[in-house]
């Protein structure tokens, strides 16, 4: 037996057997071919390099991208014409009777090795040019249009699979449902896969240090991630210790009553449209978050056709018959990477960190446009009141952004309203309160919003200076967390309801009913835990708590405070 220490990112336990989440580069079949297939490889490699060099002229052509944007893809089309990697390619083909992806594959390793060490800043520069366009190719060759070659690896787990992986970014997750855990060397606990984990009920742990070093695939294991560890090739008595402690997910009441006076809402966060229908989300006040951004990792042709991207919204709208649905806008960044879908309406920008969030939309008005259509013609479409569709801008930190949303908003509204004949209301506009800068302003921008949610995710990455994707140390504990959140409800004017992670840890629950929260949005795993959190609420056990935690040296002062 071996064990391993690791970050719990989702509560629960699980046994099974290792499954190891093959690289992105081995997950390209690569093997030899008969000298009479040869000629049939080499073809197979023309035709995905032709069919990649149309699908970047439609873009040129259909997008309304400025002149220094398109020279990106100018620069892409002159690679796929240029013989270093095609011709290497070929040869491999020709020489090593390799099959056209695996020669594709291995001669983009070789291209990359090279230059990686190149003193030459160009060199270096070329390598993300050559691997979007040979991702481009190679998803051609392998007939997975702009989806990871590792679907069907994904979809072939049993629901035995202890998922082993270095990380496994937001888009695969959103594929990932009936497996018994997951660990991973990478992440942390406000990270995308993380938060998909919880919402799913997946056990899960991250910053599992050695775990690919360790784990061999079909390895019996059990995996701990209430208690921070994964034991590989466990004793019977480790599984004699498990049994009756895994955990369901209840159903749960909203509004849950508050002693002392007044009640708290609970919503449901909601990352993969097909959870709308659970029971325990029918349960629930409604939707306080739905992450648009999701949609695009499950369906990846949404974007070529706005009367599916319609339809989406539609059925979710259906599924939660009246109740109201926060629709947060297309947030992508940090962790949550863009899929190659998005490459038609992106260029330069596309690995730009600064665009996140509003940013991004307002960069691109076509895809504000035509995610905000698609919303307004759904929520027209199924007789939507205004309290019932909420439209959710993320990471806002400037007046000048919810102004500059609020004008397409409108001229979008405007449009809508005259293509129907009718006129199309004006859905309440909520802005995320998820940096500092939001925090401190909550004051002026209440101005511009019916209401604000509180991301705590991106608030405490971005307080405390890490990555979401990367370790971090119980953010949620912080001093400076707190302080910053009593200042943005503070200032603000408008009802602010609270969505991130902070929302879902039982400990911290009475003390932001203290701060005056009342609507609280998690995942569909932590309901349970929340709505008992919220009845086991006891203002006298809390009174005088919240000052002190506003004064508290450090995360463990503030933990013990919450702990008394
Ligand atoms: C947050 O940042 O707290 C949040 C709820 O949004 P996301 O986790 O999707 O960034
Ligand atoms: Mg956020």
């Amino acid at each position: 037996m071996k064990e391993l220490a690791g970050v719990c990112a989702a509560k629960g336990i699980a046994r099974g057997f290792i499954h190891i989440l093959p690289p992105l580069s081995r997950a390209v079949p690569n093997h030899q071919v008969s000298e009479e297939s040869i000629p049939q490889e080499l073809d197979r490699l023309e035709v995905a390099r032709s069919s990649s060099v149309k699908e970047i002229e439609e873009i040129l052509i259909e997008s309304d991208l400025p002149a220094e944007h398109r020279e990106i893809f100018d620069a892409q089309i002159l690679l796929l014409a240029d013989p270093m990697l095609f011709d290497t390619a070929k040869n491999r083909i020709l020489n090593g009777k390799q099959n056209a992806a695996g020669a594709l594959a291995d001669t983009l390793d070789d291209f990359k090795r090279q230059f990686e060490k190149s003193p030459d800043p160009f060199f270096r520069e070329r390598i993300a040019d050559m691997e979007d366009v040979s991702t481009r190719v190679l998803s051609h060759l392998l007939g997975t249009a702009q989806g990871d070659p590792r679907l069907p690896f994904l979809k072939k787990l049993p629901a035995d699979a202890i998922l082993a992986a270095d990380e496994i970014p937001p888009s695969l997750m959103l594929h990932i449902r009936k497996v018994a855990g997951l660990a991973v060397e990478q992440g942390g606990v406000t990270g995308h896969m993380a938060i998909l984990a919880r919402d799913r009920g997946l056990p899960a742990l991250v910053s599992v240090e050695g775990l690919l070093e360790n784990v061999k695939e079909g390895q019996p294991a059990l995996l701990n991630a209430t208690e921070n560890w994964i034991r590989l090739e466990p004793e019977q008595t480790d599984y004699a210790a498990m049994q009756g402690t895994q955990s369901k997910v209840r159903r749960v009441q909203s509004p849950v009553s508050l002693r002392g006076g007044g009640s708290a809402r609970i919503w449901v966060n909601l990352d993969d449209p097909e959870d709308a229908s659970e029971e325990s989300v029918q349960a629930a006040h409604g939707i306080g978050l739905f992450r648009t951004e999701f949609l695009f990792y499950k369906y990846p042709d949404l974007f070529d056709s706005p009367d599916d991207h319609t339809e989406v919204y539609r059925t979710v709208f259906r599924s939660l018959r009246g109740k109201p649905v926060t629709c947060r806008l297309l947030d992508v960044g940090d962790d949550k990477a863009l899929p190659p879908v998005f490459n038609r309406y992106l260029a330069a920008d596309k690995q730009d960190a600064i665009l996140r969030g509003v940013r991004f939309l307002l960069s691109h008005p076509g895809l504000l446009h035509l995610q905000l259509k698609a919303l307004l013609e759904a929520a027209l479409d199924e007789g939507m009141q205004t309290e019932h569709l909420r439209i959710l801008v993320p990471l806002v930190s400037t007046r000048g952004e919810i102004l500059e949303f609020r004008e397409y908003y409108d001229a979008i509204r405007k449009e809508v309203s005259k293509e129907r004949g009718i006129a199309c209301p004006e859905f309440p506009v909520g802005i995320m309160m998820e940096t500092p800068a939001a925090c401190v302003m909550s004051d002026v921008l209440s101005r511009y919003a019916t209401f604000f949610s509180l991301g705590t995710n991106d608030l405490a990455g971005l307080a405390l200076a890490f990555h979401r994707s990367g370790p971090s140390e119980d953010p949620f504990f912080q001093p400076s967390l707190f302080r910053l959140i009593q200042t943005g409800l503070k200032g603000a004017s408008i009802p602010v309801s609270i969505c991130g992670e902070m929302a879902a840890i039982p400990e911290i629950v009475p003390i932001l009913v203290e701060m005056g929260i009342h609507d609280f949005s998690v995942s569909i795993s932590s309901l349970a835990d929340i709505s008992d959190a919220l009845a086991a609420y006891d203002p006298q056990k809390n009174a005088g708590k919240l000052a002190r935690i506003l004064n508290a040296q450090n995360r463990e002062e503030v933990r013990s405070i919450l702990l008394e």
